[in-house]
């Protein structure tokens, strides 16, 4: 790498500047930077795709424990995958993890692809988590536009409009290729992603400890939060309701596996009805059931509506023959919780007090 010591600052390049800083503050020891390889890279690009660093750690740790590599990740059943991954959120993700191991083993031998076009073809992979992917882990050249990159492009360059909007998602794309450098890549990436997560933060940008401060456009413009502009607001967030079964006999309770797509695809849930006429119909299925009592209900919040959800607990004196444990089914032994993957608000009714007093 060349000494930039000797150079002023206003004389060194975008990318120069950025990779002196990242030879003095850079992070060069997080457990995915140690034995870089693409499938460890490849994990923690996309646990880290919503989640911060500091959340990441333990999570990476014990998924890298059980899945050492991706073979032993796509071997292993989607409800394993799921139960480690509760609590980092956006499941989405680690069913695509699993689904994309599957295709690695058995369309490329277990072997992590090495071709931008072939990784880039990966569920869950998009342009530039497979740049990463491959930039980070085996210096190849190629470009980053994660979060992080976006504030600091965003900002530096004074780039109006909401990222997420096409052109403006070009128009930086085109601004990545011209500031990746050909030498050090690996690192520059790096240093971007590292500079958005410590310097330009998204509410406290240190920026009077920025490498290129000097010729930042908001800083010139005195308002760096500004930037990025954010998504134009949707005028209303609707409202959903739903009525969920907490169907209980002694320490056990009925959950459903709900389908692959759409809203907690794949994690476990209680049954779930529309309101409580529907879920009275259903409940008369079991003649030997209690009189449902209504639990305290909450407002659960999606990226894109509110759901309400009103849960009543239904007694049983024992677990009725038609509702055994299947595929889809489980009875969850509070006292000996199974390893799946639970949604947010199943977990939350789970740990209501009302469900583990006897009555
Ligand atoms: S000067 Fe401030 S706003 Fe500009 S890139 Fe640096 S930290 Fe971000």
């Amino acid at each position: 790498m060349p000494n930039h010591a000797t150079i002023p600052v206003n004389r060194l390049s975008f990318s120069q500047r950025i990779l002196a800083w990242h030879e003095l503050h850079g992070r060069k020891t997080l457990p995915w930077q140690l034995n870089k390889t693409p499938y460890r890279v490849w994990v923690s690009e996309i646990m880290l795709q919503q989640t911060q660093v500091g959340t990441v750690i333990p999570y990476y740790q014990r998924f890298m424990a059980r899945f050492p590599d991706v073979v032993s990740l796509a071997d292993a059943d989607q409800d394993e995958v799921l139960h480690l991954w509760t609590g980092l959120g956006y499941y989405a993700r680690a069913r695509n993890l699993h689904k994309a191991a599957r295709v690695i083993r058995d369309h490329y031998n277990g072997r992590f692809p090495e071709r931008f076009e072939e990784v880039l073809g990966l569920p869950g992979i998009g342009r530039s988590t497979a740049g990463a992917v491959l930039s980070l882990s085996l210096g190849q050249h190629h470009g980053i536009l994660d979060g992080n990159v976006k504030r600091v492009l965003t900002r530096w360059l004074g780039q109006k409009g909401w990222p997420g909007k096409k052109e403006v998602e070009n128009a930086l794309w085109d601004k990545v290729a011209e500031l990746t450098p050909a030498d050090g890549v690996s690192q520059y990436n790096q240093a971007m992603m590292d500079m958005g997560a410590t310097i330009c933060t998204r509410s406290k940008p240190a920026c009077e400890r920025c490498p290129v401060s000097t010729d930042c456009r908001a800083r010139q413009l005195g308002t760096p939060t500004a930037f990025p502009e954010p998504k134009p607001k949707k005028t209303i967030q609707p409202e959903k309701r739903a009525c969920f079964a907490l169907l209980q006999s002694g320490d056990q309770l009925l959950l459903v596996q709900r389908p692959p797509q759409g809203l907690w695809g794949g994690l476990y849930c209680f049954p779930e009805f529309t309101d409580e006429d529907d879920m009275r119909r259903w409940l008369t299925r079991f003649p030997e059931a209690g009189e449902p009592e209504p639990l305290p209900g909450f407002r659960h919040t999606f990226s894109h509506f509110h759901l309400d959800i009103s849960p009543w607990r239904v007694q049983l004196p024992h677990i009725p023959a038609e509702v055994m444990a299947g595929d889809e089914r489980l009875w969850y032994n509070l006292r000996q919780p199974a390893p799946v993957g639970l949604a947010a608000a199943t977990k939350k009714l789970l740990a209501y007090p009302q469900l583990h007093k006897r009555t």
